[in-house]
């Protein structure tokens, strides 16, 4: 481990240290799989939380991404070009929304939905200026903005970054009581994620999501549904609401949406709620670019030709049963949608970043999130050869 310390070290003097990585420094990848600078070899079971849903370093995309670079990479959005209107024709038709925003990161999508949601509420609802409200869900994650955090409830996310932005009601997760509660005649958006994937993969009950899609409709409030993490297949559908026919007026996507090679993200929505952007009302200089919309458009055509979502669906139950199986001391739970699972350990018995280094040890990129949960979320393009290699060694961990 001397070359990974060397690395580790050298950052450490001068990188802000708002990361707490494990200890390995990777240096290249492909497919499943990645090298450390040492040349010890990983399975990625994390993929950048979704970002690497296709895979590192994958052909098609790739050679989009090259071709492209060396023709167009970067102009303004002060002209058009001829890349836009193919990603966004494919975009809005695999999500079925009438149009798209695009962005780079996903906070930079998540702050766009909530200008689009208070414009809606004012513009089309006629609620009085300045007081639109949204309704988010307890133990949310929608990014790091000061926008965001303003309506996050984890305090480690806000602690002395205030003054917080006004404008959003917390809610329990899941609660339909408390939503239908909370609405009042300012409000314009219910925002959420429909599985919580930093909170630990949770699950709100069945049919939750639908009644919460009935309460927007009767009071003609936005249903924004936050698919950044949960989208483009991680849950064994295109969209994780499509589990339960919900179609809401806005959707967010972002991290697989850039097939592994950049920052892309979206909003995508219905013509009554992105009709409200004038010029001028919002833009980004990176967003939509060239290069991005050429990598994009193939990481669609890449999740379609080669069957991701139902591979993530298939292999996501195979490796959830398999799990299920283990009778392992130290979990307590295991839930999970398509590639995409939680296993809740027991903090008396083990500590979940300590059972992470023991799978680092065993050749498996697994991390902890909020301590407790250990997330399995392995690119989509694993096979059940590599699904199999990866559980004899976490049921070698987590039976011992
Ligand atoms: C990762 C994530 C975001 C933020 O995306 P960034 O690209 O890190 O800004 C927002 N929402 C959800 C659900 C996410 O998982």
């Amino acid at each position: 481990m001397m070359l990974n310390k060397t690395f580790i070290e050298r950052e450490d003097y001068v990188g802000a240290r708002n990361y707490n990585p494990i200890p390995v420094v990777i240096s290249h990848g492909k497919g499943v799989w990645l090298w450390d600078v040492e040349g010890n070899r990983y399975l990625d079971m994390l993929s950048a939380y979704s970002a690497i849903s296709h895979g590192h370093g994958h052909p098609r995309i790739l050679k989009a991404l090259t071709e492209q670079a060396s023709r167009l990479a970067v102009c303004s959005r002060a002209v058009h070009h001829d890349k836009m209107a193919d990603f966004l024709e494919t975009l809005c038709r695999l999500v079925d929304m009438d149009r798209a925003l695009l962005m780079n990161s996903g906070a930079e999508a998540v702050e766009t939905a909530v200008k689009a949601a208070r414009r809606y509420g004012y513009q089309i609802k006629g609620i009085p200026e300045n007081k639109a409200e949204i309704i988010v869900m307890e133990g949310n994650f929608h990014g790091r903005t000061t926008g965001i955090i303003s309506f996050s409830s984890d305090e480690s996310y806000k602690k002395n970054f205030g003054p917080f932005l006004p404008g959003f009601k917390i809610i329990p997760y899941g609660n339909i009581g408390a939503l239908k509660a909370a609405i009042t005649a300012n409000t314009c958006a219910v925002l959420t994620e429909p599985i919580q994937g930093e909170a630990g993969v949770l699950m709100p009950p069945q049919g939750w999501l639908k009644e919460v899609e009935a309460a927007c409709r009767a009071n003609d409030v936005l249903l924004m549904v936050d698919e950044i993490q949960s989208g483009l297949g991680r849950s064994g559908r295109m969209l994780a609401c499509d589990h339960e026919d919900v179609k809401p007026d806005v959707v967010m996507l972002g991290k697989a949406l850039g097939g592994g090679f950049l920052p892309i993200s979206a909003v995508v929505g219905r013509e009554g709620v992105m009709g409200v952007f004038n010029p001028g009302s919002h833009g980004s200089t990176f967003g939509g670019n060239p290069l991005a919309a050429a990598v994009g458009k193939a990481a669609l055509d890449t999740l379609i030709d080669e069957k991701l979502v139902e591979q993530s669906d298939e292999l996501g139950k195979y490796l959830i049963d398999k799990l299920c199986g283990l009778n392992s001391p130290y979990v307590t739970a295991i839930r999970g949608k398509g590639l995409w699972i939680g296993i809740d350990i027991d903090p008396n018995k083990a500590v979940a970043r300590d059972l992470c280094m023991k799978l680092l040890a065993e050749g498996l990129i697994v991390r902890d999130t909020h301590k407790v949960t250990m997330r399995l979320a392995p690119p989509l393009v694993i096979t059940k050869g590599e699904i199999d290699w990866a559980f004899e060694r976490i049921a070698r961990v987590l039976t011992v």
